[in-house]
């Protein structure tokens, strides 16, 4: 359809003279869902709470996290669902609800952060599982618009939800955020255009939240996505996604927050993508890889 319409109503130019021209213009920039070709995220299920500054209260209560933590280190954080964050005014042409997909999959990227030998090949190895199971192409950052910075800041675990534009900051404390291959994962899953697994329209059919047990303030976390503003992109809701909450995420009293309706299921694994997730963001990025 964007290409479509300018298309006739550049024949009807020709036919005319030309003198509908800025009209042909006008309605192409009118569409409003595609910005110089790019697929637009709908962010409207986020809300205002995203946008906010990083802040050191999340960074320390990442420090207290360790391996025997029984949540994961990015469901520590203030933000909202504990790791999104939006820097306030950060979007393209003041948007608050659309990000947009990497163009071609290729993600411009640098590391900014200081990170030990083994923390940076930690971060090596999650963009070499992107390398082989996916279309996504992590490039060196040599300059272009836009691009991912990887750092290090004492402000926890956080990324935007998909491309912003410009300068886009993915924070992976040390040493929380860089224990585990599937944080990192999980981090570049949002900055590449990925919600949590829980917060899908159909949760509720799959998993019962417990309210009782959540923290105080906390439960906005636990929100639903609208099923408008949501694409499953033909995969089913995946107990094993790395983008699934641990199952006391949240918690006020050491108890379950998200019970799987299914028995022994587990949810809240950092080990790796699941099936799930490669299909997903194959789909997302029009790949054909198996
Ligand atoms: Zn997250």
């Amino acid at each position: 359809m964007a290409v479509l319409i300018p298309t006739v109503l550049v024949v009807l130019c020709f036919v005319s003279f030309g003198i509908c021209w800025p009209l042909a213009e006008d309605n192409y920039l009118d569409e409003g869902n595609s910005v110089d070709g790019d697929v637009v995220i709908d962010l409207s299920s986020l809300g205002p709470e995203a946008f906010r500054e990083p802040d050191e209260k999340s960074g320390e209560a990442l420090s207290n996290w360790t391996s025997t933590s029984e949540v994961n280190p990015e469901e520590t954080g203030e933000y909202l669902e504990g790791d999104i964050l939006m820097p306030p005014g950060s979007l393209r042409n003041g948007m608050r609800d659309q990000s947009y997909r990497w163009q071609d999959g290729i993600v411009p990227y640098v590391i900014e952060g200081s990170y030990s030998t083994e923390q940076r090949n930690l971060i090596m190895k999650a963009i070499a599982d992107y390398h082989r199971l996916t279309c996504i192409r992590f490039v060196p950052y040599t300059g272009q618009t836009d691009y991912l910075v990887i750092q290090s800041k004492n402000t926890g675990c956080w990324s935007s939800v998909g491309r912003i534009g410009g300068r886009q900051e993915v924070n992976l404390q040390t040493p929380g955020c860089v224990s585990l291959k599937g944080t990192v994962l999980h981090e570049l899953l949002h900055a590449l255009g990925f919600m949590h697994e829980q917060s899908r329209p159909e949760r509720d059919h799959f998993v019962t939240v417990h309210y009782r047990n959540i923290r105080a303030g906390a439960e906005n976390n636990f929100k639903k996505a609208d099923a408008k503003s949501t694409d499953d992109f033909g995969v089913g809701y995946d107990y094993n996604s790395v983008m699934h909450y641990s199952d006391k995420a949240f918690s006020k009293n050491g108890q379950i927050t998200i019970e799987p309706k299914v028995g022994g299921v587990k949810v809240g694994q950092r080990d790796g993508f699941s099936r799930g997730d490669v299909r997903k963001l194959n789909n997302m990025y029009n790949c054909s890889k198996e």
